[in-house]
Parts: structure tokens; sequence; C-alpha cells
């Protein structure tokens, strides 16, 4: 459901009558060599035309006008080799797993790769005895030998040599079923044909003053760039195309947003008063603040459009039931709207005691429940009797009426739904909208990300809380580390083990908790119960596992960045993550929400050998500080160049190569050039505006298609 927004900018039939090939929207089969198949698996990576596959960015790339001479390689060194297979074999490890190890002959020396209880790779390898394979990853040099664990690794075909060797080569994110050298032939291909059909959307006198080049010239080359500084600029202007749209997106809706009216929720202050006799604590400097804004925004005639931003444990939902009990003593209904069923449930257990001690009837609505259950919740709903609701997102999707809605509550965690939030407004109903969120992005960013919410931030945690203490520990103190789990578990707490990011794909990532999980349970907790959690799992099976946590069934769970989007385990009193140097700095902060959700002390242990120096600064960043807006301000420092996960992790709707943490300046200037257009023809109605009107209504239409279909 993503790829509609994403793909609008160059995925239009091109206009111009005189042409008569096929726009990029064409489907993958018009390719030479893509058949049905084929195209089924690229489905599998949301690509369906060829403008999406030409919009497929690379992840990363490897200059491979020269490789390293196995001989020099030097400890700890990240390299790329290219060499011949010339052994393959299986070594059994003491505790029944297998290691594979290739042997790899450059003509310099030989390098072993190895991978770990991956049975399959024996076959592979045997393959392409005497073949060539390319081989990137960060290299253990001993006295007389080379290692690469877990490498990436590329077959060579004889074909091959013109874009696989002897130049900068682009990496793809694959999925099963298609490898490397594959996916990059038939982007090539597509490159070749089809890069100059793509339409242009940014108006000649900007791209000149802005120093951008053509569309077809930037998509070749960002593919298959010639040198360093060809990509950068080719880059430069595909990020802007990305970004400039984005805000211009954003102003559109934020314009269209003040217009509406909406509900004025006459009494604000009583309300408030009640909530905060009702509550077991006195409110927050922070927590008073935010619920005045709020509480001015539904005052107004205008409709609420606002983001509450604020750490996890920050105490947002204080905030929100005050927001849910003005609507309600103002004669309308609320709804509150979590990403998941156990997530929505937690709010559901947190909000009813407060709220039917007042007398408000609060419902929920999952899909776990029985469906005469759901019909009569939807029958309450549909008379005014609930007064609050609490389900999943799939609540503005489902045929749910309500008599009176005034207020929806949308708990985001830490994704940017701007997808979600557009399909609300299209309701009918014109509710007031506030948006949660537990993402730490840095103070500068906010309005540019959000362009088109106004924005609240708790920046004050509740007095006596215990802050996580985060040790970074090597992993050759691992052992001892699990010493100190131990007496925690025979204390009666609980812990998570997060596993080692691979990036290859999920399934791979999947196979890899698995397999810690098996590991684990044998060998290291055999007297305790060990649990798993990754993203291949379906909803029901996460949602088991996270109640068995949760009920103290399990006392380990294993579990890949999907707890993230966190479930409250108050028992859960340490937190391992495993090669910790491999997550980003953001994502760690995340994770480690997860625990000292409770009254007692707790833990978290970074794993990690560092390869670099950024990577030993955030290990040490996250020893120092628990504050997630420093540790956002941080984070933005550190990345490097080359680091490109900061989108995709963000989740943010049309974006596929632009970074908005990492790409800030880029952002700065697509935001003012979008408002300077914006401010001289506010309709985009100057021909020379014409091709980015189209793009902006084909992406709006597209958002709301894809809300509708998901
Ligand atoms: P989050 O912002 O992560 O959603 P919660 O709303 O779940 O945070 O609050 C975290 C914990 O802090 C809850 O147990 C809540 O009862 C408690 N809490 C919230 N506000 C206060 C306060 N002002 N004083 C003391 N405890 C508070
Ligand atoms: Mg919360």
């Amino acid at each position: 459901m993503m790829m509609a927004a994403g793909q609008a900018a160059v995925v239009r039939k091109r206009s111009d009558a005189s042409e008569p090939s096929p726009g990029l929207d064409a489907p993958l089969s018009a390719l030479r060599g893509v058949g049905e198949r084929l195209a089924e698996t690229l489905a599998k990576l949301h690509l369906f035309t060829v403008g999406d596959l030409l919009q497929h960015y690379p992840r990363r790339y490897e200059d491979r006008a020269r490789f390293a001479p196995i001989a020099g390689v030097r400890d700890k060194e990240t390299v790329t080799l290219a060499g011949k297979v010339t052994a393959v074999e299986n070594r059994p490890t003491k505790t029944r797993l297998v290691i594979t190890k290739v042997s790899l002959d450059d003509g310099t020396g030989v390098a072993t790769l190895t991978w770990f209880n991956q049975w399959r790779m024996k076959q592979v390898f045997e393959k392409l005895l005497g073949k060539r394979v390319v081989a990137y990853g960060t290299a253990k040099r001993g006295f007389a030998s080379v290692e690469l664990a877990q490498p990436e690794w590329e077959a060579l075909d004889e074909g091959d040599d013109g874009f696989a060797v002897g130049r900068i080569v682009p990496i793809y994110a694959l999925t099963e079923g298609i490898a490397q050298g594959r996916l990059r032939r038939i982007i090539h291909d597509a490159v070749e044909n089809w890069a100059e059909r793509a339409v242009e959307t940014l108006p000649e006198s900007l791209r000149r003053e802005q120093g951008l080049s053509p569309v077809g010239e930037a998509l070749r080359a960002v593919h298959f760039p010639q040198d360093m500084a060809v990509l950068e600029r080719a880059r430069r202007r595909l990020v802007f195309e990305e970004l400039f749209t984005m805000q211009l997106l954003l102003a559109g809706r934020r314009t269209t947003a003040r217009e509406v009216r909406g509900t004025v929720f006459a009494d604000t202050a009583q309300p408030v008063a009640e909530i905060e006799r009702a509550l077991p604590f006195a409110l927050t400097g922070a927590q008073k603040r935010v619920i005045g804004e709020i509480t001015a925004d539904m005052a107004s005639p205008h409709v609420m459009n606002r983001l509450l931003q604020g750490d996890v444990g920050s105490g947002k939902t204080a905030v929100a039931m005050a927001a849910l009990l003005v609507a309600v003593r103002n004669g309308y209904q609320a709804a509150l709207m979590a990403p998941t069923e156990i997530l929505a449930e937690q709010h559901f257990a947190s909000l009813r005691g407060t709220l039917e001690a007042l007398n408000v009837h609060i419902d929920l609505l999952t899909g776990s429940r029985t469906g005469r259950e759901k019909e009569a919740a939807r029958e309450r709903i549909r008379t005014g009797e609930t007064a609050v609701v609490v389900g999943t997102h799939a609540l503005i999707q489902e045929a749910v009426e309500f008599a009176r809605l005034g207020l929806v509550v949308v708990d985001e965690q830490h994704r940017f739904g701007v997808l979600q939030r557009a399909a609300l407004a299209e309701k009918g109903t014109r509710p007031d909208i506030l948006v949660m969120t537990a993402t730490p992005i840095p103070r500068t960013l906010t309005l540019t990300v959000y362009g088109d919410l106004d924005v609240s931030i708790l920046d004050e945690l509740p007095p006596g809380r215990k802050p996580v203490r985060t040790h970074w520990k090597r992993p050759a103190e691992k052992t001892a580390v699990y010493e100190g789990v131990r007496k925690l578990l025979q204390d009666g707490r609980q812990a998570y083990v997060v596993c080692p990011l691979v990036e290859e794909s999920e399934k791979m990532q999947a196979r890899a908790a698995t397999e810690l999980a098996a590991h684990l349970s044998q060998h290291v907790f055999p007297e305790f119960k060990v649990g798993l959690l990754h993203g291949q799992m379906s909803a029901d099976e996460k949602d088991t596992v996270m109640r068995q946590f949760k009920n103290g069934a399990l006392h380990v769970l294993v579990a890949t960045t999907v707890i993230e989007v966190g479930v409250d385990v108050s028992n859960a009193a340490v937190m391992v993550i495993e090669d910790a140097d491999r997550f980003g700095l953001a994502q760690l902060h995340q994770l480690r929400g997860r625990v000292g959700r409770g009254s007692a002390s707790s833990f978290c242990v970074l794993l990690a050998d560092p390869k670099t120096e950024d990577g030993a600064e955030r290990m040490r960043v996250l020893t120092e500080t628990t504050d997630g807006f420093r540790i956002a301000e941080e984070d933005l420092r550190l990345r490097g160049p080359g680091e490109f996960y900061g989108t995709r992790q963000a989740g943010i709707s049309g974006l596929r190569i632009a970074d908005v943490l990492r790409d800030v300046d880029i952002l700065n200037e697509a935001r003012k050039e979008a408002f300077a257009v914006l401010s001289r023809d506010p309709k985009l109605a100057w021909p020379e505006h014409r091709v980015l009107r189209e793009t902006l209504l084909a992406r709006r239409r597209s958002e709301s298609l894809a809300v509708a279909a998901a």
C-alpha cells in the first residue's frame, strides 16, 4: 500500500500526445526478460510498473573499479573481494550447529567466507566451484588467514562484467527468488530504454536556480554512476524532487485544514478539572501546558490537527484522557486508535478504570472479539450509548458508524502515518484529530516532517522514574552478561534479547531470530521458557507470544525490531541487544524504551564490538543519556554519508530516496522553494506548474486509493 504514494512523481503517462511510446506506468512485463513469474517475485518488493523499478533505488554502492587484493586486507577492514571459489566444506560445532566455509582465491591469497548454521550454503557454493564470486563484508585477519563472516555476496556470470565489476556497482534490496545480478541486469535494461521517458515535474526555472539535473539523467546516474560526484549530483536532484513534492502536499493540506470548520467544544475547563481529580497523580507542568494547547484547539471553530510528541513514558495517556473527556462532556463521541490489537487492549485497560469511574461508557473494538460482541459494540457506537471507543487503526476502514464522532486520537507510536491521517479527514465527518507519537525527532525537524500539523511537545518525565541503566559490553563478555540476566530471571523478572539486525531480507532476519532463540533455550537458559517474536509471524501469532510474555508464561523473549512498537511489560527488567552497533541510535532508544516500565530498576546491555568510531560513539551516547531528543540530535550528527536507513525506518510515505534526517539541508531548501512557488502561484495554475499540479493531484488520488485498499 505504500508504493502507490511513492510512484506518482515519475509514473505518469507522458501527456505529450505526439509521443507514441508507452509511459512509465507500463507493467514490468513490458521489459525484456520479465515474464509473469518474475513479475510476481518483483511484486513482493512492491514493484509493479517500469517506473517503480526505476525508483527502486540502490540500497548502497560498491566501488568495484578495483577489488582489494586478499593478501593486503587488514583486520576489521570493510572490503569487497573477488576471486574463484576453490573449496567448500561444512564443519559441525560443539553445539551441534554447522559452519559453512568457502575458500575464495584471487591469486594474491585465499579468503574464507563463513556462514553459521545455514544448511543451504554448502549446496549453493558447490555449484559455484571454479566460478568467480564477489564478497562484501568486514574482515577478520588472522596470522595467515582472512575471514569474512556472513558476507554479502554475488556470483559473477561471464556476461556480467560490463556492469557488475570495473565500476561503481549498485546493490539493491532483494527478495526471495531474485538474485542481485539478475535484478541489476533488469534495472540496467529499464534505465537504458525507459529513463528518458520519465516526466519532468520540476519547473525549468527552479532546476536552473537549484542546479538540478534533468530527471532522465538523474535516474540513469543514480543507478549506474560514473563516479561519486555524478552520483551525489543525481541523488541530490531526486531527493530534492521528493522533498519538494512532499512540502507542497503538506502545505496544501495545511491550508485546506485551516479552512475547515470543525466542532466547537464549548466547555473545556470543567472536564479537565474532572480528569485531574480522577487521576492518582498530579499532572506534570508539561502535561498541563500540552492539555492547554489541545483544549484551545478543541474550543476553536477550526478543526484540530495536532501532533503530540513525547518520549516513551512521558505520560501521553493522561493527556489523551483529558482530550477524550472534553469531547464526551460536550456531548460527542471520541475514538482512540492504536497500531496493533494488543496495544489497543493496553490502552483500553489503562483508560477504563478512570473513565468508568466518571461514568463514561467505553468500548473496545478489535478483530479478536467475537462477531456477536463486535456487532453489539457497533450498535452501541451507532446509537451513541458508547462514548469512547478504543480500537486498531482498522477502525477507520471498517464500516463503523458513529452517532456523533467529535475527536479521534491516533497513537502512532513511532510511525509517521501521513497516509492514515489523510484518510481520516476524508471520512465525511470532521472530527478533531490528535496524533500521538513517541518518535524523538530533532525539534528543528518537527515542522518539516509534520508540516501539516500543529505540534505539542511533552518534554518532562513524571517524577520518580528510574532511568534504564545502560551498559556497553564486548561480545567476549557475553557469558557474564547472560549470567547477570539469569540472576534477574531467578528473582522472577523477565528479559528481552534483541537479535542482530539482518538487512538482506525479512526471511533471513526471521531465520536468525529463530536460531538465536533455539540456541538460548537449549544452551543458555535451559531452565527457563524462551519465546520468539519476529516480523514473519502473523499478527495472531505475535499477539499470542506477546500475551504469554506479558502474563509471565515466557521468561525470555527473543525478538527482532518488531518489539519497537511495544507493549508494556512492567516486569521486564533487562534488555540485551546483540550486535547493537548495527542499529541506528534512534532505533536503539526505541527498543530500550521497552524496559523500565515498572518501578524497579532495569537495565539495557548493548553487546557490541563496533567497527567504526561512529559505532563506538553511538554506544557511548546511549550509556550516557536517556533523553530522546538529545539522542535524536546525536543521531543526526553521527549519521555518515552512505547510511540510507533513515526514511525506511521512519516509514514516511512517498519517500524512496530522501532521508529527512540526513538530507536536512536539501529539505530546508525544498521547503523554501515550495513555499515560494505557492506564494507566487497558490493554485499552481501557471503553465510551467502544470506537470507539478498533475503530479500532486495524482499523488493525492493514489494516497486515498491506497488507504481504501489497505
Ligand atoms: P507514554 O507517553 O509512553 O504513553 P504513559 O502515558 O503510558 O506514557 O505513562 C507512563 C506511566 O507514567 C504510566 O504508568 C502513567 O500512569 C504514569 N504517569 C503519567 N503521568 C504521570 C504523572 N504526572 N505523575 C506520575 N506518574 C505519571
Ligand atoms: Mg503509551
